[in-house]
């Protein structure tokens, strides 16, 4: 399948090579150099791959403005040993990360898994799921509780959506990173608790999302 990728890099022989490489295996490639390109082209992309170090704008901010408006997959470009980027990354919404330099069969590879996920979690309209009085709707990507919008994060909303996929069943710690987070999820743990905690707070509905001892989660009570 042909991913239309949008490669943001300012290193003009880097983007050259992986634009030339990602032709060459059948994907087109858009290159811009400035985070502020990125932000005007990300719509029309199925895939970002989001270098950190930009001239203009910080990569992080770039992928925070991206995840408020898109759930466009990106893949993060970072130097290598940048632990504490690729962790900040993975909590803006990140879906993956690559140290560089990139080996290209590595990339294929993070590219197939990433957007497949995000064609996974693309669920068919009228897709409801009601528990008490949350409505989550997996078509539209919206959570009402008690009839109002309570405006998850990406993130926030596709941990609901793996937990609303099996209403009353626990779910593991690990399936559940696995599911949002794929290959990434190792460096990502922390980062699980912080979006459980925005999500419950959004939810107000105290005891509905349950921790399983030792185990994982589960959407509705007893
Ligand atoms: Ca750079």
């Amino acid at each position: 399948m042909a991913v239309r990728v949008l490669l943001v890099e300012d290193d003009a022989g880097v983007a050259g090579a992986l634009a030339e490489s990602l032709h060459a295996r059948g994907h087109p490639v858009t290159s811009v150099g400035r985070g502020a390109d990125a932000l005007h082209r990300h719509r029309d992309a199925d895939l970002v791959l989001l270098d950190l170090g930009l001239p203009d704008i910080d990569g992080l901010d770039v992928l925070r403005k991206i995840r408020a408006v898109s759930p466009v997959p990106v893949i993060v470009l970072t130097a290598r040993g940048d632990e504490r980027s690729i962790v900040r990354g993975l909590r803006l919404g990140a879906d993956d990360y690559l140290t560089k330099p990139v080996r290209l069969a590595e990339l294929l590879a993070r590219m197939d898994a990433v957007v497949r996920r995000a064609v996974a979690r693309e669920a068919p309209a009228g897709d409801v799921v009601r528990v008490e009085d949350v409505e989550i709707d997996l078509g539209a990507r919206r959570v009402l509780v008690a009839g109002h919008d309570i405006g998850l994060t990406t993130k926030e909303f596709e941990i609901l959506a793996v937990l609303a996929a099996r209403p009353g069943t626990a779910v593991s710690r690990q399936q559940l990173m696995d599911e949002v987070w794929g290959d990434a999820y190792l460096a990502v743990s922390r980062s699980l608790d912080v979006h459980l905690t925005g999500l419950r707070a959004k939810l107000d509905r105290p005891g509905l999302l349950a921790t399983i001892r030792g185990f994982g989660y589960r959407l509705g009570r007893d």
